[in-house]
């Protein structure tokens, strides 16, 4: 499988290469040139297969001369074998023929797990066979930096540095993190907000020179690896509700457009799909364009939603990129227009297109907060507010009664306290077996300034197993 940049200047690259790469050197992102398509009886014949042979048959395209199916098909059972439910991606039914797709039962109880406990062993798989170590540095407002850091712990030829804003996540969230102790692993709090993380990161991907020709690799959702990973949920999803006879909804609560487009290549892979609800929290830049053509940058809301809290959705020069026939100078040409003047439309056609391809809804915190109350005197079921901002646009924007709606439940209501307690939900919130002791653990995390070349000196330090690179 070869993959190509969105903007059509840089160079092919293999599945392993992409693994590494990150951003295009055009800017772009990277996306596969021609998509595998599954017929209606190859899908069928995977009925009652346990994930990890699952995600075996629906990734086997991607990955074709980069990895042997043995090597893949280990990876694989010990990424998945890590979730602490034995069905990996359960369906909880909340009503009538409405269905929660619990993504939340790995290690840092958010679905991210599904694509950062694979992408930490491939990772490893590949640095092993070539003999090189890479350097992670990402910025997390919350559940990418403890997902990331879980998936590379174990790493050998992996360091990963991840920056958060000093004081700006929840408790619970920088436990997730700073518990974590291992020679490679490094958490940096930032005296900024998550903004002056992410523009650290960016500036680190631009001169990276502080590396001293040591490779810098992503983990944020433009990795390509982070997408594939996620396009077997909606397999497994489907599969278990009467699909491929079956067509099956899924509403998809997003920010960066990274959970969702997966659906959408999951269709264009052959999976009955009927409808793809985009579910936005107040930052609505997604919902703008479905319902407006009008992609234009706001500024950014503080909700009770905070992974969805973004103003730009980096994977949504992706969706564009097929939108416009793949070509990558009219994708350049609109980011272009989008950087010098935080907005664009597209042409009407396209957008009609769009359409077809998506519902969309924004919900604000108070219809979050009613609906976490609405679905537990419903159910007994407590939702986290991501999850409810699913379950509101899918209710909503619901076209057939009679096709299974499914919504992706991205993660555990303990990780967001908050939101449940607005809610006025009268249920104690537990943590999971496995982290029941996360307030008693010490932490390890050091606080550094809002300062570029005082963080890229830190990597530098530490980089090689906590000694200088
Ligand atoms: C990251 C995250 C999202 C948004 O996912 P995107 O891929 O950015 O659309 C939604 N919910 C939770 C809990 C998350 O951690």
């Amino acid at each position: 499988m070869r993959y190509i940049s969105t903007r059509g200047q840089a160079p092919a690259l293999n599945f392993e290469d992409v693994l590494l790469a990150g951003l295009a050197t055009d800017g772009g992102l990277y996306v596969p040139e021609n998509l595998p398509r599954f017929t209606q009886e190859e899908i069928a014949s995977w009925a009652g297969l346990p994930y990890h042979e699952l995600a075996f048959r629906v990734m086997r395209p991607f990955v074709t001369g980069s990895i042997p199916d043995a090597d893949f098909k280990k990876i694989l059972e010990e990424t998945y074998g890590v979730f602490s439910h034995n069905a990996v991606a359960p369906l909880r039914q909340l009503n009538g023929n409405e269905w929660v797709l619990e993504l939340f039962h790995g290690p840092t109880l958010a679905f991210k797990d599904f694509a950062l406990q694979l992408l930490g062993r491939l990772l490893d798989y590949v640095l092993e066979k070539r003999g090189e170590r890479v350097v992670i540095v990402g910025a997390t407002s919350g559940d990418t930096g403890s997902a990331a850091i879980e998936g590379c712990k174990h790493c050998e030829n992996v360091d990963i540095f991840i920056l958060h804003p000093h004081n700006r996540v929840s408790e619970v969230q920088r436990r997730q993190m700073t518990t974590i102790f291992g020679e490679n692993i490094h958490n940096i709090a930032i005296e900024g907000n998550f903004d002056d993380c992410q523009e650290m990161v960016k500036a680190s991907f631009a001169d990276q020179s502080f590396l001293k020709g040591t490779r810098l690799v992503a983990v944020n959702s433009i990795n390509w690896a982070r997408i594939m990973a996620q396009i077997v949920y909606y397999f497994h999803a489907a599969l278990q509700l009467g699909g491929p006879a079956r067509s099956v909804s899924f509403s998809v609560p997003t920010g960066n457009f990274g959970d969702i487009f997966a659906g959408y290549l999951a269709r264009n892979m052959g999976l009955p799909i009927n409808q793809l609800i985009v579910a936005t929290n107040r930052n609505d830049i997604l919902h703008r364009f479905m319902s407006g053509n009008q992609y234009v940058k706001d500024t950014l809301h503080a909700t009770l939603s905070p992974s969805m809290d973004i103003m730009v959705s980096s994977n949504f020069e992706r969706l564009l990129f097929d939108l416009h026939g793949r070509n990558g100078a009219a994708i350049a040409g609109l980011m272009d227009t989008f950087k010098q003047g935080g907005g664009f439309s597209v042409e009407q056609e396209r957008w009609t297109e769009a359409r077809k391809l998506f519902d969309s809804l924004a919900v604000d915190d108070a219809q979050t907060c009613e609906t976490i109350a609405e679905v537990f005197e419903q159910t007994g079921e407590l939702l986290d507010p991501h999850t409810a901002i699913g379950v509101k646009a899918a209710r909503e924007c619901r076209r057939s009664l009679d096709i299974p709606m499914v919504i992706l439940g991205t993660a555990h209501p303990v990780k967001f306290p908050d939101a449940v307690e607005k809610a006025g939900v009268g249920k104690a919130l537990e943590l999971p077996a496995h982290l029941s002791d996360l307030f008693e653990r010490d932490e390890r995390c050091t606080v550094l300034p809002n300062d570029l070349k005082a963080v890229q000196a830190f990597v530098s330090k530490h980089g090689n197993r906590g000694k200088p690179l």
